[in-house]
């Protein structure tokens, strides 16, 4: 649900000297912070002119005593505020004030990690210890906050391994955050390190053990530059490593993926705000070009199963179904919601719901079929049945690979699937780069004198849809 978030920067610069970082070469050291008691006010100014509730601290970083006494100024005031930030690992970061924070609403904390070795730590002057980290990130999670890691590959001298070792410490901090603490919205981001002009690293080469590579006479202007470093992984290693990992990693999501999501104990900002906008909104919002269908006309071996990106949140007497990719919301009595989540669990068909005769079950399904909340193969059949639906390729797909066949492997980055298709498929599909109907799509291919069978066709649109490569447009 959209909602105001507001900037606030609670201090400019940074009190630290990271090698690789270009910031305390570019503002000579001079941090400078404003008292917290101001910045409340501020927030309370922005609140009062603009209605917001969310604020985004984009100080490059907020210190963790300070968060603290944000905190304390938040919770005295009882005010509802939502807001985030990113700081450094801290000894003076505990239970009690993740705690906390959290109460005063902070939902996520951004950390740079950058590595998850001491010995690279200290080579990068992180002023970081690791079992800091392993106390904040656990503290922090249990708070009910969840983290984002930014971190890198390759610092200069990085072996492989330690690198290996940051990746999977990583990917254990998401598995915990979701499986045992029930925060589900951890993430991480990282790529390879980059050697950028004005960083200790750039300025002193020799004692991180690299050397510079000029720069080309089209590059004047680029200011991150090449290196060859003596030991560790090189350049093009950790970039191949980078890349190995991000598909790596939702190849891993592909094998744990289920068509329902996990629903978080704790809620993150983007919930929160929809839930308390939701309690006062209309039944349903947005406007479909989909056809609504009774369940009576579609086949009775059909299954349904909840949306990958819907959520449901129970506020009596409703439970509100939320897309969090449509953005739809649909609202059911709670006793309608508790007969279908028994459905869902028995992993139900159309004629088992249709067995029930309970007509208000019934016509909320349609309903929330109708609005994408609930998915059943009904889609596939409009496009299989009737050729003037509009499709359109998601802006989230990714080529990840060939297949052993070697088919074009694609990646659906928002759910995970996936599907194969041959290199005339896979031309076939920049088509759907903007929305078009199977019969403008034959149109095209026969004006360029192209034949595909209809049954090609199908099972290319069938195919891709079942991997979310392709959508309907709604
Ligand atoms: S990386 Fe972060 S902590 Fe380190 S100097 Fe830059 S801004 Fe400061």
């Amino acid at each position: 649900m959209p909602e105001l978030i507001l900037p606030v920067y609670s201090s400019r610069q940074c009190f630290n000297h990271c090698a690789f970082c270009t910031i305390p070469g570019a503002t000579g050291g001079c941090y400078r912070k404003m008292p917290i008691s101001r910045v409340f006010e501020i927030m309370c100014r922005l609140n009062e002119k603009y209605g917001t509730r969310v604020f985004s601290f984009v100080d490059e970083t907020f210190e963790g005593k300070r968060m603290e006494q944000l905190a304390d100024e938040i919770n005295a005031s009882g005010k509802t505020f939502f807001w985030h930030g990113e700081t450094r690992f801290s000894p003076t970061l505990s239970t009690d004030v993740f705690n906390k924070i959290y109460q005063s609403g902070c939902r996520q904390i951004q950390f740079g990690l950058e590595s998850y070795n001491q010995r690279v730590l200290d080579l990068m002057k992180k002023n970081t210890r690791v079992d800091w980290i392993d106390r904040n990130i656990h503290d922090c999670l249990n708070a009910g906050i969840p983290v984002h890691l930014f971190f890198m590959i390759g610092f200069p001298t990085e072996t492989k391994e330690e690198a290996l070792n940051t990746l999977a410490y990583t990917e254990n901090v998401l598995n915990y955050s979701k499986q045992v603490c029930g925060v589900p919205y951890s993430t991480r981001g990282f790529t390879n390190f980059g050697l950028v002009m004005g960083s200790d690293v750039w300025n002193h080469p020799d004692k991180y053990g690299v050397s510079v590579m000029p720069k080309s006479q089209y590059e004047d202007l680029r200011l991150e530059v090449d290196y060859v470093s003596g030991t560790g992984l090189t350049l093009n290693e950790a970039k191949s490593l980078s890349d190995e990992h991000h598909i790596d990693f939702y190849m891993q999501e592909v094998i744990n993926g289920s068509d329902t999501i996990d629903l978080p104990q704790r809620l993150h900002i983007s919930e929160v705000t929809w839930i308390l906008d939701s309690i006062h909104a209309v039944r349903y919002k947005g406007h479909l070009t989909k056809v609504k269908r009774r369940l009576t006309s579609l086949n009775p071996a059909d299954r349904i199963w909840l949306d990958s990106k819907t959520s449901v949140v129970l506020v009596e007497p409703f439970a509100y179904f939320y897309n969090s990719e449509y953005h739809h919301v649909y609202a059911v009595s709670q006793l309608v919601y508790l007969k279908l989540a028994r459905l869902l669990e028995a992993d139900c068909s159309i004629s088992l719901i249709l067995d029930q005769g309970d007509l208000e079950l019934t016509r909320a399904i349609e309903e929330l079929l109708h609005y994408g909340l609930l998915n059943t193969n009904i889609d596939a059949d409009y496009v299989m049945h009737d050729n003037g639906f509009q499709l359109v390729k998601s802006s989230f797909v990714k080529e990840v690979g060939r297949s052993k066949e070697g088919l074009r492997v694609l990646l659906s980055c928002a759910t995970h699937r996936m599907c194969a298709v041959n290199d005339f498929s896979f031309a076939l599909l920049s088509l759907f780069e903007k929305p078009i109907t199977k019969n403008e799509v034959r149109d095209i291919l026969k004006k360029e004198g192209l034949s595909t069978s209809e049954e090609q066709l199908n099972k290319l649109v069938d195919n891709c849809m079942k991997a979310d490569i392709l959508q309907l447009v709604r």
